[in-house]
């Protein structure tokens, strides 16, 4: 199926409502039938039946189908929020006294589910990592059930050998340990990484960053065989209630018309502003997979189609306020988290120091780091704003 189908073609069947272009949003919660026999005969089918729109709703369908597609996936659910997408996936695949291997450093809050919340129940993580595949295969214990990944991370860029670590999980499936193989791949977008071709079990996103892509929805999305994604769906989904509404579904299903176009232009004037800030006096280092001195390079090539417009710099500098003024003279860069929007965004790691308690300025490494969202502006404003900006480091 090509991209351009699945984008503006699949799942919309238009004769049902009047053949236009932009479906409609089934803002109902509720679904009626005609007798008590047609009720009776859906009742049990609420997967792909409409009944109640926390289980299936038409609009959302849509989107499912689109999602499904573009990971290559058999079908998707789509959920409230990133962090909702991360937590059923690995809640849906533990028991009491299971064991988790996790690439170091995923995101922040799936972090938290794996080392405060999860503990309570009895599943336990192991961080190793991510950039030799042999560490994952070390840590396996006889209850591992799940491998996480997220590659790349979104504040440094390490990568993992998704192949090498999808074969690690098969060997072991062969040998009679089911282990399930995860991947946050919000990073990427099922455009530029297709984890699932790889070997590797569901994809999850963050579709409040570029899937949505402007910045103004939170959600989430699940991508496996349909055998993962309906036992999912009669348990985690229907039973926490984590679901997307139809209007934000609907939001969704326009940001994908341009997915591929700002994607492109994100990716692209990353690639001029990567080149600008390693050639900076300035900038002592700059995290970005697609650099050629990313030491992960090669394989950053093999398994992405692109990179999108996140990257991370280092200032070549060892005051914490040299570091504050550089973002504090960024124009066109907006202070803030998240990322994946119509707007460059800056967020300088030097947020997470205390100016009365403590005392960053002992090791620069910990605070001279600043993240970069390229965005859709002109990618020649960005450049000028970043240099006018670098002459406070
Ligand atoms: C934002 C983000 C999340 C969480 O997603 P939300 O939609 O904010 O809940 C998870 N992983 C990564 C890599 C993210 O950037």
């Amino acid at each position: 199926m090509d991209l351009s189908y699945i984008l503006n073609e699949l799942g919309e069947e238009r004769a049902n409502y009047f053949n236009a272009i932009a479906p409609p949003v089934i803002q109902s919660s509720n679904f009626t039938f005609p007798s008590v026999d047609a009720m009776r005969n859906d009742m049990h089918y609420e997967y792909e039946k409409h009944f109640y729109t926390r289980g299936n709703n038409p609009t959302v369908e849509i989107l499912r189908k689109k999602l499904a597609a573009l990971e290559g996936a058999e079908d998707a659910l789509v959920v409230s929020s990133g962090s909702t997408a991360m937590s059923t996936a690995i809640l849906a695949n533990v028991q009491q006294g299971d064991h988790i291997v996790s690439v170091s450093k995923p995101y922040s809050w799936t972090y938290r589910l794996m080392t405060d919340w999860l503990p309570r129940f009895g599943v336990t993580t192991t961080f190793v990592d991510g950039t030799d595949p042999a560490n994952f295969e070390n840590a396996i214990q006889p209850n591992t059930r799940i491998i996480y990944l997220e590659s790349p991370n979104s504040f440094t860029f390490e990568l993992q050998d998704l192949a090498a670590v999808a074969a690690i999980a098969k060997a072991r499936k062969e040998a009679g340990q089911e282990i399930v193989t995860m991947i946050d791949n919000s990073y990427s977008t099922p455009l530029y990484q297709q984890p699932l071709a790889l070997g590797i079990d569901l994809s999850l996103h963050s579709a409040s960053k570029y899937i949505g892509g402007h910045s103004d929805l939170i959600a989430g999305v699940i991508c496996g065989t349909n055998a993962m994604m309906k036992k999912i769906f009669h348990a985690e989904y229907m039973t926490f209630g984590g679901i997307i509404s139809p209007q934000n579904a609907w939001l969704m299903i326009r940001g994908l018309r341009t997915l591929e176009l700002r994607l492109e232009r994100s990716s692209q004037s990353a690639m001029q502003v990567l080149t600008f800030l390693e050639n900076h006096p300035k900038v002592k280092h700059v995290y970005f997979p697609f650099s050629k001195l990313h030491p992960q390079y090669e394989l950053a090539k093999r398994q992405m189609k692109a990179c999108g417009g996140l990257l991370t710099i280092a200032l070549n500098t060892d005051q914490i306020d040299r570091v504050d003024a550089f973002a504090d003279a960024l124009q066109r860069f907006l202070l803030g988290v998240s990322w994946g929007g119509h707007e460059s965004l800056v967020f300088p790691a030097s947020v997470s120091f205390s100016r009365t308690t403590d005392t960053p300025n002992a090791n620069p490494d910990n605070f001279n780091k600043v993240r970069l969202y390229i965005g859709l502006e002109d990618p020649a404003v960005l450049i000028a704003d970043l240099a006018q900006a670098l002459e406070k480091v």
